[in-house]
């Protein structure tokens, strides 16, 4: 038989198509849809006929052609229809991972999402007048009840949130900021180049380690509109270092009738220290005497996106009627998460409620526990030959929050008998239910103080099923 009558053996994409659509596995998807992923399966199994023909690999019956094509043409389906945004395993001992999506949401703030997701609400509508609402009204209340504010507005996020104060409080005017605040926080967003977009004019004082309040004081002009701090969110400079505290920042400030900002970054509302460390809760520099503070919602805070502008009321009220807030608004879905965390905190109990912090306070015992449980049900990887054990290790708070903050914690170590640590870490992160872990030597390492309610699960099914796989 010649090419060309191997070839002939396919059968038509008519035929085809007449056939796939009796198919179960592939009966959902859209006809126009179905033809372009039959074409490309049939396109496949071709080159694979011409491949096997070199070889001299015996003719194969349009039936078992058939079969072939679509069974390609159902993985494909899978493949298309398969969400790119997916839940994933997080072993990696960061707690806010950005890259993972930040903070996982509380039982309530889940609750709140949904419940909003599935119909019409109250986000622009006062149900005590009948008629047209606030969209901040729904969280200010709480923010300013736990902040100690007088007034309080949420956009889209932190960066929006600088952005918004500084367009509205100094646009076309100067803004002092000292040079040992001129942070990257990640993924190119640069403090300079925010305020810069704000219309804002930069003036920084000062040295990378050393800021004197005097250096704000001899830097105002009649062009000054505001003094702006900004936390050092990922990074710590320690030894010969000094800046003013924020009582005299805010001192200098209503002296000389300018407003002063505070970006908190993460921005907590606990007084919590981890290893001995802790940031300024938002409280403290509000009673400090920031005009305005801002901060993350889905940081320490521990809800979904969003930036948070707490402080002076005269000057959040201007921020209202600024234009490019409805540029930078936040939506609904993210104030049901927002509002939910918040009654979390006011319960008193947000260490227990909000997962990231009951991650961040596990203790090393019962991280320990977790991990030796975990290596006991994986007693079957070491009869092939695998070596697992529990390991200590440092997990990290993330999402620019504790830079020098090191959590001592507890991990998986598995050392994968016929293949690398490389070749498993890729393994578990191409599973059904991605499994995002780290190499330390030759071996993958699974820190397990992120882990949630049915992670570990996850894990022992995805590590069954590369033993099963492996042995057939
Ligand atoms: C994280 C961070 C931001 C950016 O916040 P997003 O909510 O990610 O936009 C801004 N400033 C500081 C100091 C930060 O730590």
């Amino acid at each position: 038989m010649n090419n060309n009558e191997v070839l002939r053996q396919i059968p038509s994409v008519e035929q085809l198509l007449a056939e796939l659509l009796k198919d179960p596995r592939v009966a959902d998807i859209h006809h126009d849809v179905l033809v372009i992923l039959l074409r490309m399966a049939t396109r496949e199994v071709r080159e694979e006929l011409l491949a096997s023909m070199n070889k001299e690999i015996a003719f194969q019956s349009p039936e078992t052609l058939f079969r072939r094509i679509a069974e390609l043409t159902s993985q494909k389906r899978e493949m298309l229809l398969q969400p790119s945004l997916r839940k994933v395993v997080n072993a990696t001992g960061v707690v806010l991972h950005t890259n993972l999506g930040r903070a996982p949401l509380s039982a309530r703030a889940q609750a709140g999402v949904i419940d909003i997701m599935e119909g019409y609400s109250t986000l622009e509508y006062d149900l005590a007048e009948g008629g047209r609402g606030e969209r901040y009204s729904h969280v200010s209340k709480h923010l300013e009840d736990l902040t100690g504010a007088e007034a309080a507005i949420v956009v889209n996020n932190n960066a929006a949130a600088i952005m918004l104060t500084l367009a509205g409080i100094a646009r076309g005017r100067e803004v002092i900021v000292s040079r040992g605040e001129l942070v990257e926080i990640g993924g190119s967003f640069r403090i300079p180049d925010v305020i810069k977009q704000s219309g804002a004019i930069m003036v920084e004082v000062g040295t990378t380690n050393k800021t004197h309040l005097s250096d704000y004081e001899t830097a105002i002009t009649p062009e000054t509109a505001a003094i702006l701090k900004v936390h050092t969110s990922n990074f710590e400079v320690i030894g010969f270092t000094s800046h003013p505290t924020f009582a005299q920042i805010c001192g200098l400030a209503r002296e000389r009738g300018l407003v002063s900002i505070n970006d908190v970054g993460s921005g907590t509302l606990l007084p919590l220290s981890l290893s001995g460390h802790r940031d300024p809760t938002v409280q403290e520099c509000i009673s400090a005497g920031f005009d305005l503070v801002t901060f993350s919602g889905d940081k320490l805070l521990g809800a979904g996106q969003a930036g948070i502008i707490v402080g002076n009321k005269q000057f959040i009220d201007l921020l209202k009627r600024e234009p490019l807030l409805r540029a930078l608004r936040i939506d609904k879905l993210s104030i049901a998460a927002l509002e939910g965390t918040l009654i979390d905190y006011l319960t008193g109990r947000p260490e227990e409620l909000i997962p990231s912090w009951s991650m961040l306070t596990l203790t090393e015992a019962e991280l320990e526990r977790t991990a030796m449980d975990i290596v006991d049900r994986l007693a079957p990887l070491r009869a092939v030959g695998w070596n697992v054990r529990a390991i200590p290790t440092i997990s990290l708070s993330g999402g620019g929050s504790l830079p020098a903050v090191e959590l001592r914690g507890y991990g998986v170590e598995i050392v994968p008998g016929a293949i690398s640590a490389a070749q498993l870490e890729r393994d578990l992160r191409g599973s059904p239910i991605p499994i995002i872990c780290l190499i330390r030597d030759d071996a993958v390492v699974l820190d397990v103080r992120c882990f949630r309610k049915g992670d570990e699960q996850i894990l022992y099914k995805t590590l069954s099923d590369f033993i099963v796989g492996a042995a057939e």
